[in-house]
């Protein structure tokens, strides 16, 4: 029989092959990362998208910022009934910067300048559907003209699942203002909201829509978490959180019709406006 002595001997060669073949699948193993799988909230593959309608007054005057309320009606039971959920700028904010979860066909439904139909006409029309909305106010408007909502209306939106947000304090166009006048639009209709609501503002929306990359800049210096334009698309994980898009709804000859055109060819449309199909 073969001592251990004469047995190494023997076999030196197989053995020191051994622990070296051992030794490099240890460190090949203890090197490897686990593999990770791609998350679907990573920007590049997330295509999910948001849709933001934009609407400005709720009654039955006869302009194009006017939604007629029965037209109001009609567009958020369609919503409705295509199972649309209303989210709040929070929860789109969350997406676009860290791939947050969305309920099923999300929307955020915005209107700016604050008139008093939106609380008067939209708010219970919304409330009887299960919505809620985003209201961009223009701040010295509010308790002072009455075509616009009272401070206490706001206040009681508020409470009831609505975001009020900014939208100035004067609505002045940006793009037309100095450095010194837009951050004064930025700072007071902030601490305006803040003083009436108790509530921070994060986002704003820019009066017409006018913007650039230095306003959005001043806008993210005046600690806000982002801005939304009158851009024509839809919200994706590429958007900028200071020039997010939204979908204007106008009153025209046949108001729901359009409405329907505008929002369901959306996945359809290029970022030049035009419809692929
Ligand atoms: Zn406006």
């Amino acid at each position: 029989m073969m001592d251990v002595q004469s047995f190494i001997e023997k076999y030196r060669i197989y053995i020191i092959i051994g622990i070296l073949v051992l030794a490099v699948a240890i460190i090949v193993m203890c090197g490897k990362k686990p593999q990770v799988k791609v998350p679907e909230n990573e920007v590049g593959n997330d295509i999910r998208a948001v849709m933001v309608i934009n609407y400005h007054k709720v009654d039955n005057v006869f302009h194009s910022l006017s939604i007629q309320v029965d037209d109001f009606d009609k567009q958020m039971q369609w919503l409705q009934k295509h199972g649309y959920h209303s989210i709040t700028p929070d929860q789109l904010y969350e997406f676009v910067a860290n791939g947050a979860e969305l309920p099923e066909n999300p929307v955020l439904i915005t209107f700016d300048d604050g008139y008093r139909d939106n609380y008067v006409n939209a708010y219970p029309i919304m409330q009887k559907y299960g919505f809620v909305g985003t209201i961009f106010v223009v701040t010295s408007f509010l308790d002072k003209y009455p075509n616009y909502m009272t401070w206490d209306q706001a206040r009681i939106l508020e409470a009831n699942g609505f975001s009020i947000e900014s939208h100035t304090v004067t609505h002045k166009s940006m793009t037309e203002a100095s450095d010194e006048q837009i951050m004064e639009e930025l700072v007071r209709s902030k601490e305006t909201i803040k003083d009436k609501l108790g509530k921070e503002a994060d986002y704003i929306a820019y009066p017409t829509g006018t913007y650039n990359l230095h306003i959005a800049q001043m806008v993210k210096d005046a600690g806000y978490k982002g801005a939304f334009t009158i851009r024509y698309d839809t919200v994706n994980r590429n958007s900028n959180v200071y020039a997010l898009e939204r979908v204007p709804i106008f009153h025209t000859e046949n108001t729901n019709k359009d409405f329907l055109e505008r929002i369901q060819y959306l996945p359809l449309v290029n970022k030049d406006g035009w419809i692929k199909k």
